[in-house]
């Protein structure tokens, strides 16, 4: 038989989906309504052709197992659930480009690949209702904060753990889903990127270094009010000056180590215009994909703010609003993804993640995890002007397949 990847397939298919459960808004696939369950009905109908083994585990993640050979597992995830007034393609072309590649091992290894080739559309990777990003593929991982998700309710007032239990799920056995990842050696996700960084660069597809880490904080500097016309220069403790002289260093140091960082707000009393500022508050969000650049950065703009400080006699302090861990991808896995791009485009670039997705969280547990970006147009999602190019998304098909079939053979 010979093995035929269709990406026409996925397009038509996407296409079906967007016409079922979209509006003139844009994609209405929040998890744990009806429309969703319509939606992951639909999918499942085209999984049962293949003759796969398809459950649903303790979290509501939907699995779909082509068992092999061996039981160790590649595993290729995506979620159904989006946004209000979503797009068409966030989550979605993971799930179908997925189903396209199991198509084809199916064909190609006559339903018997050599190692098991699994499916997994994890349940509300977005938190759209509730607040809680990743449910789905937290609880798997074990991550999940369930005091925090036991509290959450929707903006009806409606409990998740009511809304889970009218889709059959119980609360108190989410993290048995667990189980679901005993066998995996490897999992891939192809998502859109969500941000204009291979648009600007005029590439198709990129390969995807992990997720940055975030430390965030507010800085408060307080010196002391005066008149500003009767306090000459040199006797001032003016601590918008200080934050001032402060904020083009810390952009320096996040540039130094190859990182990001943004100074959001500042405020500043007694926020007159005939005062000496007494007090300014700052927020620096600092962010980077290696955790001991990200905590350089940190203490390097923690020592300039005590320098910049000291020179304007003022004190100043730090409180950690919050903090997320960088989670680097497989170094050989992000090199075979890479390949695949090149094999298929020509050119590929590197990139880390701004957004979490579900894969940080399999990557997370230890498991050699990648994904693969395909471009998006206008570098906008979570709006129904989600798009990328048709081409774009055939390439990103074929890319995607040839780096499931180079894992599996470093499987085998
Ligand atoms: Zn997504």
């Amino acid at each position: 038989m010979t093995a035929a990847l269709d990406p026409q397939r996925t397009l038509r298919e996407l296409k079906e989906l967007r016409a079922l459960t979209s509006d003139e808004n844009g994609a209405q696939r929040v998890a744990f309504t009806t429309r969703w369950a319509k939606a992951r009905d639909w999918l499942r109908e085209k999984l049962e052709e293949l003759l796969l083994e398809i459950h649903r585990d303790e979290a509501g993640n939907v699995w779909a197992t082509l068992a092999g050979e061996s039981d160790r597992a590649l595993v290729i995830g995506g979620h159904i659930d989006s946004v209000p007034n979503g797009g068409w393609l966030d989550g979605s072309l993971n799930l179908l480009a997925g189903l396209e590649i199991l198509r084809r091992i199916n064909t190609r290894y006559n339903g018997k690949p050599p190692v098991s080739v699994r499916l997994v559309d994890w349940a509300d990777e977005e938190g759209a209702r509730f607040g809680m990003s990743l449910f789905g593929s937290s609880a798997c991982s074990g991550h999940i904060n369930l005091a925090e998700a036991g509290r959450l309710q929707d903006k009806d007032g409606m409990a998740l753990i009511d809304a889970l239990a009218e889709h059959g799920i119980d609360f108190e056995r989410l993290r048995d889903s667990g189980r679901e990842l005993q066998n995996a050696e490897a999992y891939i996700e192809l998502h859109i990127e969500q941000g204009p960084v291979l648009l600007d660069l005029d590439l198709p597809l990129g390969a995807v270094l992990g997720t940055f880490g975030v430390e965030r904080h507010v800085i408060t500097f307080r010196g002391q009010a005066a008149h500003s016309g009767s306090t000459p220069m040199k006797r001032r403790r003016d601590a918008f000056l200080v934050a001032a002289k402060m904020s083009p260093e810390s952009y320096r140091i996040a540039n130094h180590h190859g990182g990001v960082c943004t100074i959001g707000t500042c405020s500043t009393l007694p926020g007159i215009a005939t005062s000496v500022v007494a007090e300014c508050r700052i927020t620096l969000d600092q962010r980077h994909l290696d955790a001991d650049a990200l905590a350089k950065m940190l203490e390097e703009a923690r020592h300039s703010s005590e320098r910049f400080a000291k020179e304007g006699d003022v004190s100043v302090s730090w409180e950690r609003l919050m903090r997320i861990e960088p989670i680097p991808f497989d170094s050989e896995l992000v090199g075979l993804c890479e390949e695949a791009i090149r094999e298929t485009c020509g050119a590929a670039h590197r990139m880390p993640s701004g957004p979490l997705h579900d894969a940080a969280e399999v990557a997370r547990v230890g498991i050699p995890t990648v994904m693969m970006f395909v471009q998006s147009l206008h570098g906008i999602s979570h709006n129904k002007i989600e798009d990328t190019r048709e081409e774009h998304i055939e390439a990103a098909v074929i890319a995607f397949d040839k780096l499931a079939q180079k894992v599996m053979q470093r499987m085998v």
